[in-house]
């Protein structure tokens, strides 16, 4: 049987941390076994924000060898820079034809936006949603893991789909649906200062690139109290997020010590924190090592976006000609 499509992208504004780590990209890795996986690199979405051309050049690249250094297997998945494939941006034109104003102005994520940036409202925010549709679409995808926060953007795109679907009387489109992770793969990574996420926004993140020095750092400044005063007590939020880093990065006696510490009464969190901050620097060093030495490897990254823009544009042509013969785009030559 024909394998699924799965899509999934990430802008390169920033380094990949625990949550990504965590939440998705590990994910991502398990899902090339069984999927025909495409992972692409944002670069056009990210234009929206007026990165400079440097940091945007380095923010791709530093992406491509992070996908790479997680364990996202190039042979396996189509790993591709968003502009590599012109075919998405002419899918987009023609989409935006069908997408409206009042659809585009209620989405959350516009307004969310257009209030964190009043002064760079551009239409390249209001068109996001159907930029993120041709993403999806163009592949035909049938699914995309989606964190919360994208859930509408992924129903603008089943809408835009089933639209064009409706419009042309022809079914050239599947409905993309999300992939929703269970049980032990859906971790979400608290942040250390006392939050409920770790974020890049929040500014709580440990990155899998940090250098070990700053894991440290990090980890020793994280939110604690002064200690539980009865056996057993239940634990406080900014302390629980310590034990559920510690789930997900230390071995399971490493936890258990710290609990039967803390259920006595007997904790330092001093100590709790220097074990945690080694063991995040254990998970996450070899990772970073790749990153290393991918980043020093440009002819090898080049292969990579070469050889994955090929892929992408094959299957991205082919939809694409569809969508042209569908609308009546017809070479006259
Ligand atoms: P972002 O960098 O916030 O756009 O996140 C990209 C994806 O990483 C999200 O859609 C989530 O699936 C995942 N992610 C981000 N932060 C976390 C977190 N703290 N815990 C679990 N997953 C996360």
């Amino acid at each position: 049987m024909r394998k699924q499509t799965v899509l999934s992208g990430i802008r390169p504004t920033g380094y990949l941390h625990l949550g990504n780590y965590f939440g998705a990209v590990r994910n991502f890795v398990k899902m090339q076994e069984d999927y025909n996986c495409f992972f692409f690199i944002a670069d056009i979405h990210s234009l929206t924000t007026h990165p400079t051309p440097e940091n945007l050049q380095a923010g791709v690249k530093q992406v491509l060898a992070e996908y790479i250094a997680c364990g996202i297997d190039p042979e396996k998945a189509t790993i591709y820079i968003q502009s590599d494939v012109p075919e998405v941006t002419e899918l987009y034109t023609i989409l935006n034809m069908n997408a409206y104003l009042g659809e585009l102005e209620r989405t959350t994520s516009f307004k969310e936006k257009a209030r964190q940036q009043p002064d760079n409202v551009n239409a390249g925010l209001l068109t996001y949603p159907v930029l993120m549709a041709a993403d999806i679409i163009i592949h035909k995808a049938n699914f995309v893991p989606v964190g919360k926060d994208q859930e509408q953007n992924l129903e603008m795109a089943r809408k835009f789909a089933k639209r064009f679907n409706r419009m042309y009387g022809k079914k050239v489109f599947p409905m993309p649906r999300p992939y929703t992770f269970d049980g032990k793969d859906m971790i979400k990574v608290p942040g250390l200062d006392g939050s409920g996420k770790m974020g890049k926004s929040e500014g709580n993140a440990i990155n899998l690139f940090e250098d070990p020095k700053s894991v440290r750092k990090k980890v020793m400044r994280a939110v604690t109290d002064s200690g539980p005063t009865e056996m057993n007590q239940k634990k406080p939020e900014p302390i629980q997020n310590l034990f559920t880093l510690m789930e997900i990065v230390s071995k399971p006696e490493t936890l258990n010590h710290f609990e039967e510490l803390y259920n006595n009464c007997k904790i330092g969190y001093g100590d709790m924190k220097k074990q945690l901050a080694e063991d995040i620097i254990s998970y996450t060093s070899p990772i970073r090592e790749k990153i290393i030495s991918l980043l020093g490897n440009n002819e090898y990254l080049a292969k990579v976006a070469k050889a994955g823009a090929e892929k992408a544009r094959e299957s991205a042509s082919a939809t694409l000609n569809e969508v042209k013969e569908v609308v009546g785009i017809r070479k006259l030559y």
